[in-house]
Parts: structure tokens; C-alpha cells; sequence
């Protein structure tokens, strides 16, 4: 069985409590971590997940909350050992941030340090981000300030699928990208450009026939835990995404 793993669940700013949104999941052979704008490396020890298991990073799109901590990131799994490259995947905008921000730190000279290896993804629904022995993962554009893709991630084995929303106002393509996932992983900033309300992510929930909706993207503004009973009347099967969640799929 597959495992999510949420690693942070916070908007750009957030509370104490929250670091900002980066997941992962974790398969047999392999884990892929989405998103990385805060120290990921710390949060994938917490989850005692084994770093020269990582197979790829996949990020959502070009944000300081997405893609920030990349250069930290690298350099951490290479003092932790890692030699073997590190695949980076995403659409054009969020990959050319990655690598502006990795390149700003010359890295040369470290000895072993691992290639990083940068795939574009295309911006249309549905594109294909990669297959592997345990997950076959697509994305697909949300609507958020700048070019963004939800995911959509299969685990090959079980069979179970997890849709991430990222960055979004509500957005059809996000819908038809969750339909029939067993957890939604949907933003829940507050309404607004750019972002989702606890309400329309409900919805979303709901039209897209989901099992389980887990919010995230989480900012200390309005009365959360308020909205949420109040959604309870669209879609049921609501949680609010905490930092260290973990969801077998
Ligand atoms: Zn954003
Ligand atoms: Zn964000």
C-alpha cells in the first residue's frame, strides 16, 4: 500500500504551527516529494522516510512557497550520501526557477554531488509526468496567478490515486483531474484571486466524487474549523491537513 505524507500544510505565511505546503508519497521502492519551499529534507527525516529513496521531485509552480527550498534540499541529501541523481519535474516556469535558484550556489566542487536532471512538463490536462515501478503521475493546469498544475498520482501496486490541487482558484480542470480519487489534497487559502474557499473546495470534492478531502495551503485567517462544519453539508468527509499527516492510499 501507498502512504501520503504531509509534510506541511501552510499557505506562503502561515501560523507556528504550520511549515509551508510540500507532500510525498512513499511506495515499495521509491519516494517522490511534491513541492519544496521550506526545509523538506527536515520534515522527510520526521516522517522517517530514507533519503537515497527519493526518485524525483515534482514541483507545482514557479511560487518562493513551492520552490524555494531546492538548493537547501540538494545540499542536504549530499551530505546525507546521495550520489545518484535527482530527477526535477514540472512545467516550464516552475523547473527554469528551480534551476535559477540551484545554480545561484556553485556546487562544482563538492565531490559526488549528484546531477540534478530537469524535466519540462507540458501545460495541458492530463500531460504525462513520469511512470515508474510504483507510480504513474499526470498533471494538469489549476488557475492561479501564474502557470500552475494539480497532480494526479497512481500507485501502480494498490491501485489507490491522490489528487493535489497546488495553487488554484476554483477550476474545472482541477475537478476533472480528482475524479473518482480516493483522497483530495485541495487548497483551502480562502476565497480570492488565486485561491480556493473551504466551501468550493467541498464542492469540488463532491462533483468530483472523491473519497476524502484533506485541506491544505492553510493561512491563520477566519474561522476554519467553522467552515469546515458548515461544508460538512456539500461533502462529508473533510479534514484539516495538518503538518505530519500521514494517509495510506
Ligand atoms: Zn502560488
Ligand atoms: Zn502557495
Amino acid at each position: 500500500m501507498a502512504t501520503l505524507h504531509l509534510l506541511g500544510t501552510g499557505a506562503a505565511f502561515s501560523d507556528a504551527a504550520r511549515t509551508t505546503t510540500m507532500l510525498a508519497v512513499s511506495g515499495p521502492a521509491s519516494t517522490v516529494v511534491i513541492d519544496c519551499g521550506g526545509d523538506v529534507v527536515r520534515w522527510l527525516l520526521a516522517h522517517e522516510l530514507d533519503l537515497d529513496r527519493i526518485e524525483a521531485l515534482v514541483v507545482t509552480h514557479e511560487h518562493a512557497d513551492h520552490v524555494s527550498g531546492f538548493p537547501l534540499m540538494m545540499e542536504r541529501l549530499w551530505l546525507a550520501g546521495r550520489r545518484r541523481p535527482l530527477d526535477v519535474y514540472g512545467i516550464a516556469p516552475a523547473v527554469e526557477q528551480v534551476r535559477r535558484l540551484h545554480d545561484a550556489f556553485d556546487t562544482s566542487e563538492w565531490p559526488g554531488y549528484p546531477e540534478v536532471r530537469y524535466h519540462e512538463v507540458p501545460l495541458e490536462e492530463g500531460a504525462p509526468v513520469f511512470r515508474s515501478d510504483d507510480w504513474e503521475i499526470t498533471a494538469t493546469p489549476g488557475c492561479h496567478a501564474v502557470p500552475v498544475t494539480g497532480l494526479r498520482i497512481v500507485d501502480l501496486h494498490g491501485g489507490g490515486s491522490v489528487a493535489y490541487s497546488a495553487d488554484t482558484e476554483p477550476c474545472s480542470t482541477i475537478e476533472h483531474l480528482a475524479a473518482g480519487a480516493d483522497v483530495l489534497v485541495h487548497e483551502a487559502t480562502g476565497s480570492g484571486p488565486g485561491h480556493t474557499g473551504v466551501l468550493d473546495a467541498a464542492q469540488i470534492a463532491s462533483r468530483a466524487g472523491v473519497r476524502h478531502l484533506r485541506l491544505v495551503h492553510i493561512a491563520p485567517n477566519g474561522d476554519l474549523e467553522g467552515a469546515v462544519i458548515e461544508a460538512r453539508r456539500v461533502f462529508a468527509d473533510i479534514t484539516i491537513g495538518a503538518d505530519g499527516d500521514i494517509l495510506p492510499f
